[in-house]
């Protein structure tokens, strides 16, 4: 009975370190862990001891007697990247595993260190920090609600990618742990403010815009990007005033990645379902009043280049009807032909089994399309087609459309006072220390996650990659490159508040949280969330909420 992970692998390599037999990679020290999609559980190694069960911080692994049916195919996704054992052949021998990248070990006490934006990077780069005896951290964020895209961007039919926030719950419960939320740095505090108080100054802000499509009608009325629309959905408060525009028959989702799925998955659901989530309230009505019957992902590429994963490829065409024209079909027959590693084999099979889109659909459906590359979008008020040409040719294809939506990737912002590569959208950095123009190290500032590596990977890439700053902020610590703060850390709470009266503390996220958790329990729902700044002000300084029990399994 070995134990398979499933779509909801969050990559942060929990599993891999609580293994005893070192049968799941590829590992964060493997060469292959960058790019891979999910882990894998060795089935021939596996001594199905169940320990990366507990480990797991999603509840992705699950044994392989009780998997569901939509996850049976992710029996053969883990065996598959695995070559099968000769007859005879011995497994190899067990080896407890040494911690896989190996924890810094500070060599005096007192590091006081600043983390900029409270989502995954963050959070692992507190967790690692924490880990060392003495060490304190202040975690910044400029929303009163922690954990950044874990609330804001992880699509809602998705609760189980968002249980990695008990992870997070616990690592800010931790001697030392400090926050302050609802203060933006650069606006409240500035970084040197920041570096007076602490030794060093970690951002890990994310990368909250969205790469530009610059095509003709792109700011017209029923246009906007993909993250946006999961920030609505989410109740995100910038974006709470969004108007849905699902009162037409076609969306059209440019670019086929992970967020192309989550948007098209969303938008063709049963509203029924997505109610007992933590949807947001005015996006869930939206669902219900829309006219939407079809969701195209547009792709300039071919079916071999799809963006997508392949769990979630399984994911989507086990919850949605998804279809492919016959000219997607031909091209998905051409490249099975070529196709040689095993996940593209694997999305290529799914998407040759896929019904052809002439067949009639007696529910929204998606519609994966490919060699489409947008030309300009067509319409006078509003948007109300697209037009693209196939790929390589001069033909032209039209797709009518009253909502369209970018989803070709994040872009992170400059910080204010750190050099910035305008071309990758990065913050020049050596493992984890900002350099300037001349390579030099930029003394006290440090970024991990999107800002420092660009928009890609899973939750738990994020994990190695803070890590390995705070790798490089020990090796500075211990070095003496990293000269005392003049002020004391215990004055900086009273700087805050004084510029930000409306600051939130770790009280008044419980506060928020129990509230929010409280809202969600007449309908059965994880929570109801606040949708405006001051409302959630209001709840964090509620005492009665912050009382309140917090559910087990509630996540944001
Ligand atoms: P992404 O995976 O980088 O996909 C971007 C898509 O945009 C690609 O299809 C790309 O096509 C296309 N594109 C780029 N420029 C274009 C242009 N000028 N015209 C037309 N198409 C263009 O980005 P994402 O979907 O935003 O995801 C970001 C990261 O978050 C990824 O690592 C993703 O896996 C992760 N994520 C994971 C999950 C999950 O695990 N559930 C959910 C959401 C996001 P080309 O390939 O041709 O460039």
């Amino acid at each position: 009975m070995p134990h398979v992970i499933t779509q909801s692998c969050c990559s942060d390599g929990s599993c891999v370190y609580s293994c005893p037999v070192n049968c799941i990679h590829p590992s964060p020290d493997e060469p292959g862990f960058a790019a891979a999609e999910m882990l894998y559980i060795d089935p021939y190694a596996c001594v199905d001891c169940g320990a990366c069960v507990s480990a797991c911080p999603v509840g992705a692994i699950r044994a392989d007697t009780r998997l569901t049916d939509d996850q049976l195919p992710f029996i053969a996704v883990n065996a598959d990247h695995y070559p099968a054992p000769r007859a005879g052949a011995k497994l190899p021998p067990t080896s407890k595993l040494a911690p896989v990248l190996p924890a810094p070990r500070l060599h005096k006490d007192g590091l006081v260190v600043a983390i900029v934006g409270s989502g995954p990077a963050g959070m692992y780069a507190a967790d690692e920090l924490l880990t060392q005896n003495g060490v304190r951290v202040s975690v910044f964020d400029k929303l009163p609600t922690p954990y950044g895209l874990i609330r804001a961007g992880v699509a809602p039919d998705h609760q189980s990618t968002k249980s990695i926030t008990r992870l997070f719950d616990r690592i800010s419960a931790a001697r030392g742990f400090t926050y302050y939320l609802n203060v933006e740095v650069g606006k409240h505090i500035s970084h040197q403010e920041l570096l007076e108080h602490h030794h060093a100054v970690i951002y890990a802000v994310g990368a909250p815009g969205d790469r530009r499509l610059e095509i003709a009608g792109g700011d017209l009325p029923g246009t906007g990007s993909a993250t946006e629309l999961v920030a609505w959905i989410n109740g995100h408060p910038d974006f709470a005033e969004r108007q849905s525009g699902l009162d037409h028959e076609r969306v059209v989702v440019i670019g086929n990645g992970n967020v192309a799925l989550d948007v098209a998955r969303i938008l063709t659901a049963d509203p029924q379902s997505l109610a007992r989530t933590d949807i947001s309230d005015a996006a869930l009505q939206a669902l219900r009043a829309s006219s939407i019957r079809e969701v195209v992902v547009a792709a300039r590429r071919d079916p071999v280049d799809s963006a997508f994963t392949l769990p979630e490829l399984i994911g989507l065409t086990g919850t949605a009807e998804v279809v492919l024209d016959a000219h997607d079909h031909a091209l998905v027959r051409r490249d099975l032909e070529h196709a040689r590693d095993a996940a593209t084999r694997a999305k290529l099979e799914i998407l040759s089994r896929l019904p052809d889109a002439a067949i009639p659909s007696t529910r929204p459906r998606i519609r994966l399309a490919y060699r489409l590359t947008p030309q300009r979008i067509l319409g006078g008020e509003r948007a109300r087609a697209v037009e693209f040409t196939r790929t390589a040719t001069q033909d032209t294809v039209t797709l009518d459309a009253g909502l369209v939506l970018t989803s070709i990737g994040y872009r992170a912002a400059p910080i204010p006072g750190l050099p910035f590569d305008d071309e990758s959208a990065v913050v020049p950095n050596r493992e984890g220390r900002v350099v300037d123009a001349d390579g030099a190290p930029v003394r006290g500032a440090y970024v991990a996650g999107w800002i420092k590596r660009g928009p890609t990977g899973f939750i738990g890439t994020n994990k190695s990659c803070a890590m390995q700053t705070v790798a490089a902020i020990a090796d500075d610590f211990n070095a003496g490159l990293l000269g005392d703060p003049p002020q004391r850390t215990g004055s900086m709470a009273k700087l805050v508040r004084a510029r930000q009266p409306d600051l939130v503390d770790s009280q008044g996220w419980a506060a928020i949280d129990a509230a929010e958790i409280a809202r969600g329990q007449a309908a059965a729902r994880p929570r109801v969330k606040f949708t405006a700044v001051p409302d959630m002000v209001a709840a964090a300084r509620s005492p009665r909420a912050s009382r309140r029990k917090r559910p087990r399994h509630a996540v944001v």
